[in-house]
């Protein structure tokens, strides 16, 4: 309790002491084979006790409110970062994960829609169903608010929750990401693929996009690829990178697959 305390503390002030950072994980398109968009995910440098992974904090912010301020604070660094992405010819869609609790936050939403907006760039918010159960009314209003300006809406971790599928039907998203608990052991799980193949079957009926993350072997990116999966993420593709590994990434030439440079790939 008192570390969690401590820990809380101290990322009030992380935020303004510039503690904090972003890597961004690649998507990649299945039948194209092309990097399809990226997906950005905060990590912390705390002065004492080191690297400290988002598992151990987000919960915290969210506890405070400080996830307000995390929050634009991303959405921010991501708009800076894909300027310097598009001078360097990638115009590629930036993933930004939203907790739940800030989609009954009218303040917010209009915050976020403001800064979005202004920057002209492309942003994808990944959100869980989740998210949606409090305030099912207030939530879907303020996901169709950003996508009416143009945010791409991904439902993140489907399927690890509690999936309601009378919500799915309702949510203006354009992707939905089954959560890496079906998909890391996908070959050799008899149960897996089943679940997978469904979700894929029902995701393409409701006409969105279906991406699988937690892609960790050549034989999952095979088999996905045989299931109609449209896009897939995960430590196969690649980690999630700091800007310039990233740059690095998207100009390295992908066409004849993913594995061959793997080897090759740091791994910040
Ligand atoms: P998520 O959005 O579902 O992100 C996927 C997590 O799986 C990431 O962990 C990623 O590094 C990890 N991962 C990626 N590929 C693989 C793989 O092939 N195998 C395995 N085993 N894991 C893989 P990370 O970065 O620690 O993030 C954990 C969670 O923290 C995220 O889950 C997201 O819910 C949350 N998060 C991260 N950044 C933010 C943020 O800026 N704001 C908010 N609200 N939440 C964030
Ligand atoms: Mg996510
Ligand atoms: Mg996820
Ligand atoms: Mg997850």
């Amino acid at each position: 309790m008192l570390d969690r305390a401590s820990l809380a503390r101290d990322l009030r002030a992380a935020i303004g002491k510039g503690e904090l950072f972003l890597q961004y994980q690649p998507k990649a398109h299945l039948r194209s084979q092309r990097i399809a968009s990226v997906e950005a995910l905060v990590r912390w440098q705390h002065p004492v006790r080191g690297l400290v992974l988002p598992g151990d904090f987000i919960s915290l912010a969210e506890e405070s409110r400080d996830i307000v301020d995390l929050t634009v604070w991303t959405i921010q660094q991501v708009v800076k970062d894909q300027r310097l992405l598009a001078a360097d010819g990638h115009d590629i869609t930036v993933f930004i994960n939203i907790s739940g609790g800030l989609l009954s936050d009218a303040r917010f939403v209009r915050r976020a829609c403001a800064l979005v907006q202004s920057s002209g760039v492309k942003i994808g918010f990944e959100i869980t169903e989740t998210a949606v159960i409090r305030e099912p009314e207030t939530a879907i209003a303020h996901l169709q608010a950003f996508a009416d300006i143009g945010i791409v809406i991904a439902i993140d971790d489907y399927g690890a929750g509690l999936s309601s599928l009378a919500y799915l039907k309702q949510l203006p998203a354009r992707e939905l990401k089954i959560d890496k608990l079906f998909v890391t052991q996908l070959t050799s799980s008899n149960r897996d693929p089943l679940i997978v193949r469904s979700t894929i079957d029902l995701a393409h009926a409701l006409e969105m996009e279906v991406v699988a993350e937690g892609v960790e072997t050549a034989a999952a990116f095979a088999l996905l690829s045989v299931m109609g999966c449209d896009v897939v993420q995960g430590y196969f593709i690649s980690r999630p990178l700091g800007l310039p590994a990233l740059i690095e990434f998207l100009e390295r030439d992908h066409s004849d697959g993913f594995d061959r440079h793997r080897a090759s790939l740091p791994n910040l």
